[in-house]
């Protein structure tokens, strides 16, 4: 017999369980077919099988053999997508338990299935809004389920069942939990459907209704074994009733409606665990962008002072040989550094910028009778423009001061501080013995000089600055030492360091007869040098604050799970209704990754809030890094994703019917 013209066409369908050993045969070769207006009630003692024929029809079961046609077409042979549609657009199921949503409104509830179809949600509550004045709930539209009757409750589910205008409607015992009177009013609706064009499948056990349909089915042990006629003729087919189901248009579930289940039906509706579990992640995500900024703004003001006092320098200090290495020094044709020294660095070099060179001497110093202790250090050429010094007041040490040994002194900010007199300039200062006038104060420069220690650089705050020749002029009873302790070079620009260093071993091995007597200081290499050793101390920094990341990922995971358990029965509603597996892992999915990403966002708003205080408190500047907050935010929601999943696919791949039981 053809089932092309059946609604439901079905032959020798059988369902067997495993249990153990035995195997049950909840149906055992069933043969149905069911006409477009039909109304079929199937009776039958309790574990005939009436309810595992009623999940098979409804798509929520697979049968173990036989044939199943729905419209024409094989039921069986779609995947889930093609019977997640038919569910969602052919079949309508009304459920003894009524299986609403108890967090949605009565219009929400009615109205799901058409999300699933990706109707539009103005349109969807339009519609839905309709089917309730239909089924006489117009003055219940924003309840929730808790708030209703049990007949109510099953006028919802009607016209959830009914909103996507399905072929068949199957209803399992849908008055088996209401009182007598409100069974008389389901059972109208229903009838008055029937009499609209619905075709109904309904199971019941009231014999008083075996016959009210248009035929009565009795199941026994998995067989039918009796077909009786109802009192109730076949309805005229509906004028919706057609077999196209090909040309649908039928959308998907839209990621605007996927997040809206989510952050709604899902976080909000535990807010205080979302936001715990959430806060593993902002810990995470804001402890890496915190220590990577703090660790990038240290770094940032090293550089900063280091180029405060000169990137481009270059010094040559002298080894300062005594006793028989100095004279074999000598003998061997090296008369120590030079200004001689910086004369040949300079005709040979073309990136020297600047040049100057100092010769530091231990004297005692005393102001108006009072000891100081700075360093007192004799200079000759471009001082201040080599090691980037200003004048505050006053002026600086010239030619002529060095011509003519002069008396005069350059204090350091520091040393000008310490004398505690309103104007340095013209003050006397005993140096040694010997009396100097001020006539000058430099700025200060307001360098840290304790976290530069690495790059050798000394204060400049502390010095007292004399001519050199002035200098050299009382210190000559010191013939063999060298003219001065340090040539000072200032490059025209960073890039020039090395290239400069290999000129000044060329020249140097030939001013100093091959003997090295000096040695160079780059203190920009130096501290780069030190931010390179630094470098392996971030990345296991970065390690550990990533692995916050990692913990708060496992806390998403075993909050998801935890939702999966609880939302078992509602992950079997929305599947009857017609969602996808897809769906179901979409949902669920979505909600681990709005978790992760809401906390990465928070993560890097109070990293950035904590960054830029505590960098105001320690005088640090502050800096992002942006890829890095690109990365942390993208971490946290591959978190999401990943940790996620696993929960998701649980509730994917649960049982429809299963579901549906649980408790
Ligand atoms: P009814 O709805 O008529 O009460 P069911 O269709 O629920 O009957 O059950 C038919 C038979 O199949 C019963 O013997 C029942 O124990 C068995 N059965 C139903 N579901 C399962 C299952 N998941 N595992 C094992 N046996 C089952």
């Amino acid at each position: 017999m053809s089932g092309d013209s059946n609604v439901i066409h079905i032959r020798n369908l059988t369902r067997q369980y495993r249990m153990g050993e035995n195997v049950v045969r909840a149906l055992d070769g069933v043969d149905v077919d069911v006409l477009p207006g039909d109304f079929v009630v199937v009776v039958g003692s309790s574990g005939s099988g009436k309810s595992t024929l009623m999940h098979i029809l409804g798509l929520l079961d697979t049968p173990t053999s036989g044939v199943y046609q729905i419209s024409g077409g094989d039921a069986a042979s779609g995947g889930d997508r093609v019977q997640s549609r038919l569910r969602n657009q052919h079949i309508g199921f009304v459920f003894q338990q009524f299986n609403l949503l108890s967090d949605l409104t009565v219009v929400e509830n009615i109205a799901l299935p058409l999300a699933y179809s990706g109707v539009p949600r103005r349109e969807r509550q339009e519609k839905a809004r309709a089917m309730a004045t239909r089924l006489g709930l117009g003055d219940r539209c924003h309840h929730r389920p808790t708030e209703l009757s049990g007949g109510q409750m099953q006028r919802v589910a009607i016209a959830r069942a009914l909103i996507n205008d399905p072929d068949i409607l199957l209803a399992d015992e849908p008055t088996g939990n209401l009182d007598s009177t409100t069974s008389g009013e389901i059972m109208d609706i229903l009838y008055e459907l029937h009499g609209q064009g619905h075709t109904i499948i309904m199971v019941s056990h009231d014999p008083d209704l075996a016959l009210q349909g248009t035929r009565c089915v009795t199941i026994q042990d998995g067989k039918i074994v009796k077909e009786e006629k109802g009192r109730r003729t076949r309805a005229p087919e509906a004028e919706g009733w057609h077999n196209e189901r090909e040309e649908e248009a039928h959308g998907e579930l839209s990621t605007m409606d996927l997040l809206r289940i989510g952050v709604q039906e899902g976080l909000m509706t535990h807010g205080m665990r979302t936001f715990l579990t959430m806060l593993g992640i902002i810990i995470g995500v804001s402890s890496v962008i915190a220590m990577s900024s703090f660790s990038l703004g240290s770094k940032q003001k090293q550089m900063d002072q280091i180029r405060a006092l000169g990137a481009n320098l270059v010094r040559i200090v002298d080894r300062r040989l005594e006793n028989e290495r100095l004279t074999q020094a000598r003998m061997e044709g090296s008369f120590g550094l030079s200004r001689k020294d910086l004369e040949a660095l300079r005709q040979n070099s073309d990136t020297i910028a600047h040049a100057s060179c100092s010769r530091g001497i231990k004297l005692n110093v005393l102001h108006r009778g009072r000891a100081l202790s700075p360093r007192v250090i004799g200079i000759w050429g471009d001082y201040l423009a080599v090691n980037n010094l200003a004048v505050e007041t006053g002026r600086f040490l010239d030619a002529t001061d060095a011509a003519e040994n002069s008396k005069l002194a350059v204090l350091g900010h520091g040393v000008a501080e310490e004398l505690r007199v309103e104007e340095p300039l013209g003050e006397t200062l005993l140096l040694g013995g010997v009396y100097y006038t001020v006539v000058g104060v430099l700025a200060d420069k307001g360098i840290a000089l304790e976290e530069l220690e690495a790059t050798s650089v000394a204060d400049p705050n502390n010095d007292i600055l004399i001519p050199l020749d002035t200098l050299i002029a009382r210190t000559t009873h010191l013939e063999m030492r060298s003219e001065v302790d340090e040539l000072q070079l200032q490059l025209t620009s960073e890039d020039f360091l090395y290239q400069a260093g290999r000129v000044v071993k060329r020249v140097l091995g030939v001013t100093h007869a091959g003997v090295e007597d000096y040695d160079m200081i780059i203190p920009m290499d130096l501290l780069k040098q030190k931010q390179q050793s630094q470098r392996l101390l971030d990345i296991l920094t970065a390690c550990i604050s990533s692995i916050s990341i990692i913990v708060g990922g496992i806390g998403i995971m075993n909050i998801m799970l935890a939702s999966v358990t609880e939302r078992i029965r509602e992950i079997g509603i929305r599947r009857a209704i017609g969602a996808t597996r897809f769906d179901i892992l979409r949902q669920f999915l979505a909600e681990s990754v709005i978790i992760a990403v809401t906390g990465g966002v928070f993560g890097v708003l109070l990293s950035l809030a904590v960054v830029a205080l505590t960098c105001q408190a320690l005088d640090l500047p502050v800096v992002f890094s942006i890829p890095l907050i690109c990365i942390a935010v993208l971490a946290s929601t591959a978190t999401g994703l990943i940790f996620g999943l696993y929960p998701a696919s649980q509730a994917a791949n649960r049982n429809p019917v299963e579901a549906l039981r649980y408790e």
